[in-house]
């Protein structure tokens, strides 16, 4: 992939922060940092270029309207821009009923002209992996070492050392771990977790259809969990396109993928219904297992964790990645902030105001999708009245709705200053 070029690997040495991963958070945290003139050095074990492969991540990420002001101010944008397909609306039901819950964006007006923006985008997550990459190689400040595989990290008193599988040595005054949900440098670190496997699958791919989806995103609740339609932005010859996430029994998943083109186009368009005319898988489908985890803490001597290796979510909502970037935009305040004070950024100051000041939002989300899940996962007469009255009184009271968007939009609580769109 000839946009992809990650520099040269480094013989080894020290920087102000070590980045263990290099995903879509670990390396959002790495442009945020450098981008203030810190030196980072991020590890990640995949090849670039096939990290960025069309063929190595099927999923399509809902960028909250707050996420994607954090991946404009590390200067992400100006490439994701003509990928990312802008949420107008949100329609929210439930299997039959005639209860429903609409978000219209144009019922949020933020800032002082009052804008309506929109809710959030669907970006293809080759392409935020392709600009990571990309944005990452023409940072001075930032070394990624990949495919490189972190061995050991040894935290002392004034300095963490890392060694890679290939003998490399590394030196620098924090690490941060954005190693994903089972996080090697999180259980070294002896950080407990709360965790449990949902007995569902995440089934995703991409669809063409025949109607346009006027950047309405769907999410409907079936027995087996959600089944979302995101909208994505029209191919190059006009076709309409459209990304699922469809939770499934685990136990059936596999045989979901096995299905013919057409057999699984049918799934769908019996799921979904009509709205979007005749249907056709665009590509191939992925599965992924799915589970609860929350870490007890969040920082430990020198070492701090993001995104998945801090917590993993239900994708109901589609909100895991948002909070990994609400992590990115918080942990780089605080690091920039301790650093521009001439205080040790590794130091158990800097950390625990982290620590606290993403406790709350994560542990809520965790709680509300693994609710949501469960209760739109029920049979159960009594429990499906109470939700679908619960979905259209919502729907009719505009100040609960409204707030409802905000959260939806990452825009509620004590903002970073690279979510309101301010410099780090
Ligand atoms: C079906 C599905 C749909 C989703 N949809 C959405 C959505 O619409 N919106 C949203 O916000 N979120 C969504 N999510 C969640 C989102 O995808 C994740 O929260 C996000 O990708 C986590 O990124 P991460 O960088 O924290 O972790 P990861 O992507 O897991 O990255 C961890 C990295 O660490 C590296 N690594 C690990 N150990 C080592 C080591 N020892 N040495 C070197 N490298 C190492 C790995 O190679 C990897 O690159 C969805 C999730 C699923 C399953």
């Amino acid at each position: 992939m000839s946009e992809i070029s990650a520099k040269p690997t480094a013989p080894g040495g020290s920087g102000d922060v070590l980045v263990v991963g290099g995903g879509l958070v670990g390396l959002s945290l790495a442009l945020a940092l450098g981008g203030a003139g810190l030196r980072v050095t991020v590890v990640d074990r995949e090849r670039p270029a096939a990290a960025a492969d069309d063929r190595f991540d099927g999923r399509a990420s809902a960028i909250a309207w707050g996420s994607s002001r954090v991946l404009r101010a590390v200067g992400l944008w100006q490439a994701l821009d003509r990928h990312a397909q802008p949420i107008r609306d949100i329609r929210v039901s439930d299997g039959d009923s005639r209860l429903f819950l609409h978000y219209d964006h144009r019922e949020v007006r933020l800032g002082d002209a009052g804008e309506a923006p929109p809710l959030g985008y669907i970006v293809e997550n080759r392409f935020i992996r392709r600009a990571l990459y990309a944005a990452v190689a023409a940072r001075p400040e930032i070394t990624l070492l990949a495919p490189a595989e972190l061995l050991k990290l040894d935290r002392e008193a004034g300095h963490v050392s890392a060694t890679l599988a290939d003998g490399r040595r590394l030196r620098a005054a924090l690490a941060i771990a954005c190693d994903g949900a089972e996080s090697p440098q999180r259980a070294a670190a002896g950080i407990g977790v709360v965790r449990w496997r949902y007995e569902q699958a995440g089934i995703v791919c991409s669809i063409s259809h025949q109607e346009p989806h006027h950047g309405v995103a769907h999410e409907r609740f079936l027995g087996a969990g959600p089944f979302a339609v995101l909208p994505l932005p029209d191919g190059e010859d006009g076709t309409h396109r459209s990304s699922i996430v469809w939770t499934e029994r685990a136990d059936l998943a596999p045989a979901m993928l096995k299905l013919s083109d057409g057999e699984f186009a049918a799934e769908i368009e019996q799921r979904f219904g009509p709205h979007l005319g005749r249907i056709a898988v665009a590509g191939p489908r992925w599965s992924y297992p799915l589970g609860l985890l929350h870490a007890e803490r969040y920082v430990a001597h020198r070492l701090a964790l993001a995104g998945d290796a801090a917590h993993r979510i239900h994708p109901i909502a589609g909100q895991g990645l948002n909070l990994g970037l609400r992590d990115v935009a918080s942990l780089a305040e605080c690091i920039v902030d301790a650093a521009r004070l001439g205080l040790d950024i590794g130091s158990a100051g800097a950390l625990e105001r982290y620590e606290r000041w993403r406790r709350v939002d994560s542990l809520m989300l965790v709680g509300v999708t693994d609710g949501l899940n469960r209760l739109f996962s029920t049979d159960l007469a009594p429990v499906r009245l109470a939700r679908d009255i619960g979905l259209g009184v919502v729907n009719a009271l505009p100040p609960l709705k409204r707030l409802f968007m905000r959260h939806a939009m990452g825009m509620v609580g004590d903002l970073p200053r690279l979510v309101r769109g301010e410099a780090l």
